[in-house]
């Protein structure tokens, strides 16, 4: 454990905690004290590995399966972890995908409504239902312990690159995510609640496979500046100071994780 623990007695919910960024982020958050919901969409055998090795390890943790691009699915996963873990006090909205490389003239109503759903409406819905447990605003009746609390958003640097050629449509995702970042963050910043995101560069995880280009990371770590990509812990890290204490006057800010791209 770390002197500095700050979610004690508090339950972060990462969102696509089963595997890459989002595993990376729920291991170091049980390791700075956080109570951790590790979602995943479908591998929930991937999700009950990463429960494992944070209860190996002594710390606390539970599996939530929910589709986040599902109203319905979020609200029923979070009220599930208002009864199994200790109050929220954290979000990461992690869960993310991207597409085939296409040219933005060639894309199908179903694959521009997918890349949303899940980049950009799943942050929604688990955003509000994350201020409303952590919201120190008079509220009257409601779960959670309104305490404040502090919200991670995962975006990329798609947002800024805008991924011609190969996914437009993943970059204006990302790039909403930011807006949404910004936003928020004011919103909210009166009422006990920190919003920040991290925009990883080119970190070695599956999504590249699942974007058909299993050989993404070493074809391009030779044209980055530090020469090689990135790692699920090195952007986990940054997502664990944004949600500690240690960033107690660090809201709206997009926190650069790319080597320098
Ligand atoms: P990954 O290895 O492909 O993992 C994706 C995670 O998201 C999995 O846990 C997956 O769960 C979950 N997920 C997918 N769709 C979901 C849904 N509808 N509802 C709930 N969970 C869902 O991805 P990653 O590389 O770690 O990426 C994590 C985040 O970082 C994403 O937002 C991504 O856009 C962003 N990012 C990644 C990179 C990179 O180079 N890797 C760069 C910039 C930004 P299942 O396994 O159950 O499907």
């Amino acid at each position: 454990m770390r002197n500095e623990t700050q979610g004690q007695g508090r339950t972060v919910l990462v969102t696509g905690g089963s595997r890459g960024i989002g595993a990376a982020a729920c291991r170091l958050a049980a390791a700075d004290g956080w109570a951790v919901a590790v979602n995943c969409a479908r591998d929930r055998a991937a999700a009950d590995a990463v429960v494992a090795a944070i209860v190996g390890a002594g710390g606390q943790a539970l599996a939530f399966q929910a589709d986040v691009a599902s109203d319905a699915e979020v609200r029923a996963m979070f009220a599930a972890i208002d009864a199994a873990l200790p109050p929220l006090g954290g979000l990461v909205n992690n869960a993310g995908v991207v597409d085939v490389a296409t040219r933005v003239d060639a894309m199908s109503v179903e694959r521009l409504q997918r890349m949303f759903a899940i980049n950009v409406f799943g942050s929604f819905y688990c955003a509000r239902e994350a201020i409303l447990r952590m919201t120190t605003k008079p509220a009257g009746a409601g779960p959670g312990a309104h305490a404040g609390g502090a919200i991670v958003n995962v975006s990329s640097a798609a947002a800024k690159l805008g991924g011609p050629g190969q996914y437009v449509d993943y970059a204006a995702a990302k790039g909403g995510i930011e807006t949404f970042t910004i936003g928020l963050a004011k919103e909210v910043a009166g009422e006990g609640i920190r919003v920040n995101a991290v925009r990883p560069g080119i970190i070695a995880t599956e999504i590249h496979a699942s974007g058909g280009t299993p050989d993404r990371v070493r074809q391009i770590a030779p044209q980055l500046p530090m020469h090689r990509a990135g790692t699920a812990d090195e952007v986990g890290e940054a997502i664990v100071w944004l949600l500690s204490g240690r960033s107690s006057y660090t809201t709206g800010s997009i926190v650069e994780v790319t080597g320098g791209r």
